[in-house]
């Protein structure tokens, strides 16, 4: 049965798509969206791209303008988070007092950057890249000459260092594990990376151990005894699912809310998408969260169909990118460490396709500056068939003519 109120919590991109969906499949019935932040639905990726790249004017993506939303009648709750859900009574509590009842309820709260261990009260020259108050900190602290230690080599830690560098500061990057974006890419890609990084001047440390933040001016002491003066600290060390609030209720949670395809949870009447959603991908045969824009969006317009009576399976590749130093960098699939590796094109000269195969299968490919091949491999590994590596590796094959004669076989 259709709900007559759909109560989403988290105004972030998912809850923002996920209200779009649910009007644009003609849902009439009542909407409200909870966020804990002060704003409307927007979208994180420019963060630590365009508003560090442009210190001139403030790059802010909304998901919809605010004019939208009372055009479609949604009412908004922001800058108020859900304390409790109870489920039995189908409500929630707001932390001004208030509650609201729902039909359906959408979980959309996100992750919280991790925070280093050795930092036990915040400091305000330490930063997390999140919000938009957490790049508007920083852009101030973006001046020639300033030096700038970023902590952890991941997606955050390299675009804030190439937008640092962009600028003239000064950037050391300290990162813990033997490599760069280890969690998303191929190694051979992490290493073009800590070329493209120590090229342009950033001093990248990899087995780096940070043992101490103190001071008004920030020092950062490292486990080898070094101490480093900095005017700002970025700490960009991975993320942590937002799903203590499910937790409470009661819901099955394992790192993130586990749902299902279409994103329900265990509970007929609640529904999780993004980044806190742990949900099962048919095309990939397992469960998994992902941290990623397609996700967000995708998710949850499949939450919303779903929601509609639609029963919308989201089963995508994934997808994700990078931009650094001018270099677009997309990933499609998920890197696998045991995979064989074919290179297309120019990898050295960032402009080029890496491929990763198991039992034939691409599993994964990184495209540099090839946005046009990428969506092709996404197809490719959407096959899930075994392909010709020869054939991949020539770049006088296109790649097109391979997916179509994939299609063609299946
Ligand atoms: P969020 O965007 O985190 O939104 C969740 C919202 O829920 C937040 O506003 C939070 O305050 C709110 N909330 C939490 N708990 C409660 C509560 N109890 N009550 C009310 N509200 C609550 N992905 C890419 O694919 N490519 C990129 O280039 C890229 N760049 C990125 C750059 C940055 C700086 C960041 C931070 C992320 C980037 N991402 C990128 C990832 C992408 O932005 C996220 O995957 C996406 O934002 C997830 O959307 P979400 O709605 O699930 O969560
Ligand atoms: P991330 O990509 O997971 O990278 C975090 C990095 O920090 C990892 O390499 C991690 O190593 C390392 N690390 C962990 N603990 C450390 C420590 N104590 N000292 C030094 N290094 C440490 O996460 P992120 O860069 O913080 O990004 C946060 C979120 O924003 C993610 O959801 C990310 O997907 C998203 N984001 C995405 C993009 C993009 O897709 N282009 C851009 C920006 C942000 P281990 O892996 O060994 O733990």
């Amino acid at each position: 049965m259709i709900p007559d109120h759909v109560v989403v919590v988290g105004a972030g991109q998912a809850g923002g798509r996920a209200i779009e969906a649910l009007r644009g499949q003609g849902f009439a019935g009542a909407i409200t969206l909870v966020g804990a932040e002060k704003h409307l639905p927007y979208e994180r990726p420019s963060l630590s791209k365009e508003m560090l790249l442009d210190l001139g004017q403030e790059r802010i993506v909304w998901v919809r303008p605010a004019a939208w939303y009372d055009e479609h009648k949604v009412e908004r709750r922001l800058g108020v988070a859900v304390t409790a859900i109870d489920r039995a009574a189908r409500t929630v509590a707001l932390a001004d007092g208030s509650s609201l009842s729902y039909g359906a309820l959408i979980l959309a709260t996100g992750t919280t950057p991790r925070q280093l261990p050795i930092l036990h009260h915040s400091h305000p020259r330490v930063l997390t890249i999140r919000t938009i108050e957490d790049s508007q900190a920083l852009r101030p602290c973006l001046v020639d000459g300033a030096h700038l230690v970023i902590i952890g080599a991941g997606f955050i830690g390299l675009e804030v260092a190439a937008a640092a560098r962009a600028h003239g500061c000064a950037v050391t990057v300290l990162e813990a594990a033997p490599r760069a974006m280890a969690r998303g890419v191929p190694e051979r890609i992490s290493e073009l990376y800590a070329k493209l990084h120590r090229e342009r001047g950033v001093d990248l440390r990899f087995h780096a151990g940070v043992i101490a933040i103190e001071g008004e001016r920030p020092i950062v002491h490292l486990r080898s005894g070094e101490r480093l003066q900095a005017d700002a600290v970025v700490v960009g060390i991975g993320v942590i699912p937002n799903d203590e609030l499910a937790s409470a209720a009661g819901l099955a949670v394992d790192n993130g809310i586990l749902v299902d395809a279409q994103g329900r949870s265990n509970d007929p009447a609640i529904y999780a998408a993004g980044d806190v959603a742990h949900h099962h991908n048919p095309l990939l045969g397992h469960s998994l969260r992902l941290e990623s824009w397609q996700n967000a969006q995708n998710q949850a317009i499949a939450v919303a169909k779903t929601i509609l009576g639609q029963d919308h399976v989201y089963a995508e590749v994934p997808w994700f990118w990078s931009d650094q130093y001018g270099i677009n960098m997309q990933i499609t699939g998920l890197t696998d460490p045991q995979a064989t590796v074919v290179e297309r094109g120019d990898l050295d000269g960032y402009a080029g396709v890496l491929f990763e195969l198991v039992d034939g299968r691409v599993v994964c490919a990184v495209g540099l500056n090839a946005a046009r091949d990428l969506r092709v491999a996404k197809q490719i590994i959407g096959t899930k068939l075994p392909v010709d590596s020869a054939a991949l590796g020539n770049p006088a094959v296109k790649l097109t003519d391979i997916y179509k004669s994939l299609k063609s076989a299946s």
